[in-house]
């Protein structure tokens, strides 16, 4: 029998290509809701919801002060509300906003608001401990929550992923490591996978030793070699912490133990994740580094909707490098393994002095190399003062929030740190 020019058998391999694939984009409208609409993730968010205006309608946008920005994009995308989180933004809000039907809101109340409004995706980007809140009110309200925010999982995964589960709605992670390892696992068995490798480009000072690290200025450590970034998660990236804040997320999202989780430094970002399997298979994702490219998978999740990013040219790029991560140079990246172990409330600790200290950093107050000591220092005493019990729900982990951050400003009202 001739398959190939026989009309059925044409017929068939249409119909199975068709019935093979899990979803079609767009399908309707997306009912879309931003809650950090006006930072870096916002922003390219809402670059691929203009692109594409008959297969999303925006519901609420949200800010922290930048008021001017919310508007504009709220006005562009049509939404139904803006909420500027710092209520001092209402009255500017209001006026621009005037005569465009457009709802204007302000305060912690109504970022709640807007996070739970009937939508049918929210994207959670809002930077650092503020996000937590909201993101957990989206959560709660079973909306499919696409998370970039790291915040939530790091200080209060095991209560943010047992509301994941409670309210039965789907989590999509939009960091392009975790986008990358949920793509690698696919419908996997737990059981097969051995090990996930998160890949770090070693950020701006991957070469320098720790005298030239030493005299980090800000300005420097925003000035990330391959992504575009927020200035917080930037300087994160210059430190490595950003890994360990990512380590800790990979312990929550997916069914392996700490042990099973590493890192690689891999200069050109190419490669987000690797997962290796027991059979000694190892399945990676690839994709020039764009954040709107796992963006626009945790939009389009099942189906895929195109980006516009540049195409990845493998022999135009040539090469692609590894190397170990150098702890004594970045001894934030160590510091993942070192909360996962002492577990309780250690990883909330780690990211409310890491926040604290980058805020110190960028604020000119303290050194580069200060950011990783300070944040081992509050570990440290924590556990000293037996300050690492574990939260059992949202409002404990908002008060160990609380405490590390003093106790970050009354490390840093220390004086004079020495060099790791
Ligand atoms: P940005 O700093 O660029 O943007 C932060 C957003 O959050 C802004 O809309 C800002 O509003 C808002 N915001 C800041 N503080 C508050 C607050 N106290 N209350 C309410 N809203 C607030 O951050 P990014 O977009 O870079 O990062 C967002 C999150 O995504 C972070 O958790 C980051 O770790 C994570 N992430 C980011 C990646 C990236 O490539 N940028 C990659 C992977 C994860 P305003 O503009 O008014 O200040």
């Amino acid at each position: 029998m001739d398959f190939v020019n026989s009309p059925a058998a044409d017929t068939d391999r249409a119909h199975n290509r068709l019935s093979a694939w899990p979803a079609r984009w767009p399908a309707g409208h997306q009912r879309l809701s931003i809650l950090g609409a006006t930072g870096s993730i916002g922003t390219s968010t809402l670059d691929l919801v203009g692109r594409f205006p008959e297969a999303f309608r925006i519901v609420a946008l949200t800010a922290h002060t930048d008021t001017a920005k919310l508007a504009a994009a709220a006005i562009a995308h049509r939404a139904q509300l803006a909420v500027v989180a710092n209520p001092a933004g209402y009255r500017d809000l209001k006026s621009r906003l005037a005569g465009t039907g457009i709802e204007p809101a302000a305060g912690p109340a109504a970022l709640e608001d807007a996070a739970s409004r009937p939508a049918d995706c929210v994207v959670a980007a809002i930077v650092g401990a503020a996000g937590i809140v909201p993101t957990f009110a989206a959560v709660r309200q079973g909306r499919r929550v696409a998370l970039a925010n790291k915040e939530c999982l790091v200080t209060a995964g095991s209560i943010f992923m047992a509301a994941v589960a409670a309210s039965g709605t789907e989590l999509l992670p939009v960091d392009s490591e975790h986008s990358a390892a949920f793509q690698a696992i696919g419908g996997a068995d737990p059981a097969t996978i051995e090990r996930i490798t998160l890949t770090a480009s070693g950020g701006p000072f991957r070469t320098w030793d720790l005298a030239r690290l030493s005299a980090v200025t800000p300005e420097q450590a925003l000035a990330h070699p391959t992504w575009s970034m927020g200035p917080k998660i930037s300087i994160d990236s210059a430190t490595l912490m950003n890994k360990s804040l990512e380590l800790i997320e990979a312990y929550y999202l997916f069914p392996v133990e700490a042990g099973q989780l590493d890192v690689v430094v891999h200069p050109q970002s190419i490669i987000h994740c690797l997962v290796a399997y027991r059979d000694g298979s190892v399945l990676a994702q690839l994709a020039n580094p764009d954040m709107r490219t796992p963006i626009a998978f945790s939009l389009a999740y099942p189906s895929r909707m195109p980006a516009p990013t540049t195409r990845l040219d493998l022999v135009k790029l040539g090469s692609l490098s590894f190397e170990a991560p150098d702890l004594a140079r970045f001894p934030a990246v160590g510091l993942a393994h070192q909360v996962l172990k002492s577990g309780g409330g250690a990883p909330a600790i780690l990211n409310a002095a890491n926040e604290v200290a980058v805020a110190s950093f960028l604020a000119r107050r303290i050194g580069f190399l200060d950011i990783a000591t300070i944040v081992a220092k509050c570990l440290d005493m924590a556990e000293r003062d037996s300050l690492l019990m574990a939260p059992q729900s949202l409002d404990d982990v908002l008060e160990i929030d609380r405490r590390a951050r003093q106790l970050a400003r009354n490390v840093i009202g220390e004086g004079a740190l020495p060099v790791p």
